[in-house]
């Protein structure tokens, strides 16, 4: 399995932690800067067989072992959805749930999987240097399953070490996130964004168009870039959306298309009050309609975002997302 390559901001805020002695952190700050990545770089490093300064090695039988997801000492707990999306093995009896059909994967992170991640911070280490447990994204815990964990952390038994990662710390229980050293990610500048973004295969001018879609997050525009989408289509989104054209939107699911709506939504606003648009180029966008049609559309759109996940008939949600827009883009009162 190959690494991907690292990013440069990554690394830094890797040696920073590192530096320091936790154990227990909660990696935080908005999606798409690589809280995942940091994370899951930490446990490397800690537990690597012959770590070096700037972290893990790379090269011993337990960064293998993590590199190959088959880490005894490691616990990754994350929703279902998101241990199939990033390729982490499930426990068995999930697994066999899933095949057998008897329920979908879960969005959030299961009460089963953090009994069995408390069960496993109580077993001995079997690499004997301690052991780690991922959390992510924290915020997918609820109620009893933040207790249990909260427990385990109040208490470590032996030598466990944390890491959560969360877009949404305030959500989390205060207790929690008393428990643990806290560290914001850093925004990484725009120069070394770009240069990691052409290492991993974009052309430059596609990596700016694709950064400033995702607004400035460098995993979302790679994510951008992966599932297809083209910088053309962006641009045209405004103008299919003026005539009311869902077949622009069709390249999506429910989610994305409401996501981009909730973008192109966003610009004419910022234009209603003088601000610069964010995710579109100025030339892009129509003339801005009234203020009004659209916070009504804004707050149309949170509320489909909510429901999106399991429309009923996702044709038929893209028809009326675009005559939404339709809608609101024609209106000038
Ligand atoms: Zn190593």
């Amino acid at each position: 399995m190959t690494r991907p390559v690292l990013a440069s901001w990554i690394a830094a805020q890797r040696s920073r932690l590192l530096a320091q002695q936790g154990h227990a952190w909660l990696l935080q700050g908005p999606s798409g800067l690589g809280q995942f990545q940091l994370a899951l770089e930490l446990v490397r490093a800690w537990l690597c067989e012959a770590p070096i300064e700037q972290g893990a090695c790379g090269v011993c039988g337990s960064c293998h072992a993590i590199d190959v997801r088959t880490h005894a000492d490691l616990c990754v707990l994350m929703p279902e959805v998101q241990m199939l999306a990033r390729g982490w093995p499930l426990p068995e009896k999930a697994q066999a749930d899933l095949d057998d059909k008897k329920r979908k994967p879960s969005r959030e992170i299961r009460v089963d999987a953090m009994r069995q991640a408390v069960e496993f911070t109580q077993r001995t280490s079997a690499r004997g240097r301690g052991k780690a447990v991922l959390v992510y994204p924290a915020e997918q815990m609820n109620v009893v399953t933040a207790n249990a964990l909260l427990k385990t952390l109040e208490e470590p038994p032996g030598e466990v070490r944390f890491v959560l990662a969360s877009e949404a710390a305030h959500q989390l229980l205060p207790t929690i996130r008393s428990r643990c050293l806290g560290h914001t990610m850093a925004w990484p500048a725009q120069a070394d964004m770009l240069h990691w973004l052409t290492a991993q295969g974009l052309p430059v001018d596609v990596a700016e168009v694709f950064l400033r879609i995702s607004g400035g997050r460098p995993d979302d525009a790679l994510a951008l870039f992966q599932s297809g989408c083209n910088p053309q289509s962006w641009a045209q989104l405004p103008q299919a959306m003026l005539r009311g054209d869902a077949s622009a939107l069709t390249d999506w699911t429910p989610p994305q298309a409401i996501e981009a709506l909730q973008k192109l939504c966003h610009d004419l606003l910022a234009l209603c009050v003088g601000a610069v648009p964010r995710y579109f180029a100025l030339a892009d966008l129509p003339d801005v309609p009234a203020i009004g049609p659209l916070t009504r559309w804004s707050r149309a759109l949170s509320t489909a975002a909510r429901t999106a996940e399991h429309p009923f008939n996702p044709g038929l949600m893209l028809e009326a997302l675009a005559a939404q827009a339709r809608n609101a883009l024609h209106s000038r009162q």
